[in-house]
C-alpha cells in the first residue's frame, strides 16, 4: 500500500509538473519584432518618388531593418545601407543629387550586439529588393538562408554583374511564401519598384498584423496618391502591387509600416524596445 501511495504521489507530481511545463510552452509563431536603425538620409528631390509633385523639395529619409524573433529562430528583413558608411564623416553622397544622401549613425552589427546577438545567430533573412539601401549588409550573414524572388535574383546588375554571391544560400521564390509554414511571416510578391520586389506580412501576437512595405511605397504622402516613382521598372506592376498591399491591409486588418518614412518611424518604438 505504502508503495502504491508513494507511486501515485510521484505520478501526480509528474502530471502536475508536465502540465506546468506545458502551460509555459511558448505558442509557436512570432514573439517579437525589433525596428533597427539601418540608416538616415536626405533625399535631394522627392518628386523623384512622386513625379510632378513637390518638385525640388528635399526630405529626410530613414532606412530600417526589421528583426523578427520567431520560436524557430531569428529572421532579418532588409539589411540597410552598408555598415562601412558609418565610418564616412559626411556619409555617402549619391551620383544623382536628387537621390538620397545616406548616413549610418548606428551600424547593423552594433544594433545586433546591443541585443546580445552575433550575425551567426541570424539563420534566415529576406530583402525587399536589391537597391543598395536594402542589401548593404547581406554578406554579414554568409550562412543565413536568403529568401528572394527569382526575378530579382536573376535581374542583371551593373555590367551584368550578379546581384548576390553565388555561394550565398538562397531560396528563389516565384510569388508569395509562408516562411515558417504557420502563417506568421509571409513574403508578398510586390514587383514594380524592381522586377522581384517583395514586401512582408507579419502577424504579431499583441500588435496584430503589419505589412512592411519595402519600397513598394516610400512615404505616406506618395502612398495616398499612389504615386509611381520615376525609377521604377514597371508602372503597371507597381500599381498592381500597391493594390495587393491595400487589399492585404483590409483583409488582415494590418498596419502599413513604410520603411523610409521618417515621420512614421519617429512615432514607433526603436530597438532595443520591441513589438510583441
Ligand atoms: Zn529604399
Amino acid at each position: 500500500m505504502r508503495f502504491a501511495f508513494g507511486l501515485s504521489v510521484t505520478l501526480l507530481s509528474l502530471v502536475v509538473s508536465l502540465a506546468a511545463a506545458h502551460a509555459e510552452d511558448k505558442k509557436p509563431g512570432v514573439e517579437k519584432l525589433y525596428i533597427l536603425n539601418c540608416g538616415e538620409g536626405v533625399a535631394g528631390d522627392i518628386s523623384r518618388w512622386s513625379p510632378g509633385v513637390d518638385e525640388g523639395k528635399s526630405k529626410d529619409f530613414v532606412d530600417n531593418c526589421y528583426l523578427i524573433k520567431h520560436t524557430l529562430g531569428w529572421f532579418l528583413w532588409d539589411t540597410g545601407v552598408a555598415d562601412s558608411i558609418a565610418a564616412m564623416p559626411d556619409g555617402l553622397a549619391p551620383p544623382d543629387p536628387k537621390a538620397t544622401h545616406w548616413r549610418r549613425p548606428k551600424t547593423l552589427a552594433g544594433e545586433l550586439d546591443k541585443l546580445g546577438l552575433k550575425p551567426s545567430d541570424i539563420k534566415a533573412m529576406a530583402i525587399s529588393h536589391t537597391h543598395a539601401d536594402h542589401v548593404g549588409n547581406v554578406e554579414m550573414f554568409p550562412a543565413a538562408m536568403l529568401y528572394v524572388q527569382k526575378a530579382e535574383y536573376e535581374w542583371p546588375g551593373t555590367n551584368n554583374a550578379p546581384r548576390f554571391k553565388a555561394e550565398h544560400p538562397v531560396t528563389k521564390l516565384e510569388g508569395d511564401h509562408d516562411v515558417f509554414r504557420d502563417g506568421s511571416v509571409t513574403i508578398l510578391s510586390t514587383p514594380g519598384h524592381t522586377p522581384g520586389h517583395q514586401s512582408l506580412l507579419v502577424k504579431l501576437p499583441k500588435t496584430g498584423a503589419l505589412v512592411l512595405s519595402g519600397d513598394a511605397v516610400h512615404f505616406t504622402s506618395n502612398w495616398e496618391i499612389r504615386a509611381v516613382p520615376s525609377m521604377n521598372t514597371s508602372k503597371e506592376q507597381t500599381q498592381a502591387s500597391m493594390q495587393k498591399i491595400a487589399d492585404t491591409l483590409t483583409r488582415e486588418k494590418a498596419q502599413l509600416w513604410i520603411n523610409h518614412d521618417k515621420a512614421q518611424r519617429d512615432s514607433l518604438k526603436m530597438s532595443p524596445e520591441y513589438y510583441e
